[in-house]
Formats: structure tokens, C-alpha cells, sequence
């Protein structure tokens, strides 16, 4: 039994008071669920919102983290410094981070490599843009990412790996890819798996589906067999419609 996830990427969203408010809310009106729910709020707010989730099971999680160990990288997180919090899960490779921060797969490489190293778990994400979708060359970039950033890795890392698929033209967009097309495309990313590592990694490895998951949408693309849950953007930004979320895995 893979393990189901439903995590919420807050992004830039939400100040120290509106978090503490929707934590608030989250933790009182979570639902009897087998799911792990993560919720990703921004860097300032990781420690307030550990103390303030110590008695929930909602997991907090980082947006993103630097490879470095220490030293002079001026406006960088260190895993160190997550993990000195109790952040022990972080989000890598965005799309945000890599179309509008410039992150690239060697980047990516490292900084997973890091996590792993101090024993994190990580979401790593990926997804194709709609030019590669129109042109037919979705599968051959989704493949590309995953082997440059993951493919060098021990079979036994993946225990900590979390991957979660985000086309990029169905981020914040309303346009969601349709229950099929995740489907279609998470088989892809486990059969993938199975021929770079074994049938056992591929088989384990949780996959999520991320862009515009809403609470009318999620049912039917959690039902999918190769879709173990959601990456959630704007719709994990207010209570219901996240709590909606979770109900539907
Ligand atoms: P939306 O749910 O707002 O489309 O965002 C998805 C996402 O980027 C989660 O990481």
C-alpha cells in the first residue's frame, strides 16, 4: 500500500497572523483520514507554525532549501537549519523555482542529494509545459527531469522520496489535466521508475498530481489507480476547500 499524500504549497501566501488563523482551523477541522496531510507555509512562518501543529498529525513543510551545508549564500536556507525546526520534508524543483528562479536540473540534482543525505523527506517536482504537451513531447521531458535529478540515486533513497507531477500549464490556471491525462501520465512515471531502478521502487513510490486540484475535481482524479494524492495550490489556502480535499482521498 503506497502511502496517499495531500499536501498544500502555500507559495508567497499568508503573513504570521493569517497563518497561525488558518493552522487554527486546520488542525480543529481535519478529517479522520489514512492520508498524511503536509501543509507548506513560507520560510518566516515554518517554526510558529511546528509549535503550533505540535499535537496536530499535519506535517509542516519547506518550500524549497539551499545544497549548501553553511556559509556565504546570502538570502539561503540551509537543510540544517530546517531540520534545527523539526522541518524534516521539503519541496524541490518547483516550477516557480525553475522557470522563475532559474533552478535547473543539475541544481535540483544537488539540492536532493542534500536532503537525502540529512535523512529528509523530499517532494520533488516536475511536470511539462504546454508547448512540450502540444507538440507531443510531454513524456520525453517528464523522463528527462526525473533522470537528471533522481535517476543516479540508491533504489533505497526512494523510501524518502515523494514525486509529485505538476504540468505546468495546469498550475493556477483553473485548467486542470484531465483524470485520464494524470493517469496516463503517472503509469508513464511509474513504469519509468520500474525500468531505471525495480518494480518494487516504482510500485512504492508515492505519486501526486499538482495543478488547480479544487474540491470538484479531486474525487476523480484521486480515483485514478496511479494517482496517490495532491500537490495543492491555491485551494489549500482556504480551510474548506482543503479539508474538501482531504475528504475526497
Ligand atoms: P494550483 O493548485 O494553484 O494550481 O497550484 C498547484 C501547485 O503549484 C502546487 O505546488
Amino acid at each position: 500500500m503506497r502511502t496517499k499524500i495531500v499536501a498544500g504549497n502555500w507559495k508567497m501566501n499568508k503573513n504570521l497572523e493569517e497563518t497561525e488563523a488558518l493552522l487554527g482551523e486546520l488542525a480543529a477541522k481535519l478529517p479522520d483520514t489514512n492520508a498524511e496531510v503536509i501543509v507548506a507555509p513560507t520560510f518566516v512562518n515554518l517554526a510558529s507554525a511546528v509549535n503550533q501543529l505540535s499535537h496536530s498529525v499535519i506535517q509542516v513543510a519547506a518550500q524549497n532549501m539551499h545544497f549548501e551545508e553553511n556559509g556565504a549564500f546570502t538570502g539561503e536556507i540551509s537543510a540544517d537549519m530546517l531540520l534545527n525546526i523539526d522541518v524534516d520534508t521539503v519541496i524541490i524543483g518547483h516550477s516557480e523555482r525553475r522557470s522563475i528562479f532559474g533552478e535547473n536540473d543539475e541544481l535540483l540534482a544537488k539540492k536532493v542529494k542534500t536532503a537525502l543525505a540529512k535523512e529528509m523527506k523530499v517532494i520533488f517536482c516536475f511536470g511539462e509545459e504546454l508547448e512540450d504537451r502540444k507538440s507531443g513531447d510531454h513524456f520525453n521531458v517528464v523522463e528527462s527531469q526525473l533522470k537528471n535529478a533522481l535517476f543516479d540515486l540508491d533504489a533505497s533513497s526512494w523510501k524518502q522520496i515523494v514525486l509529485a507531477y505538476e504540468p505546468v500549464w495546469a498550475i493556477g490556471t483553473g485548467e486542470t489535466a484531465s483524470p485520464e491525462q494524470a493517469q496516463e501520465m503517472h503509469a508513464f512515471i511509474r513504469k519509468t521508475i520500474a525500468e531505471a531502478f525495480n518494480n518494487s521502487v516504482a510500485d512504492n513510490v508515492t505519486i501526486l498530481y499538482g495543478g488547480s486540484v479544487k474540491p470538484n475535481n479531486a474525487k476523480e482524479i484521486f480515483s485514478k489507480t496511479d494517482v496517490d494524492g495532491g500537490l495543492i495550490g491555491g485551494a489549500s489556502l482556504k480551510c474548506d476547500d482543503f479539508m474538501a480535499i482531504v475528504k475526497a482521498i
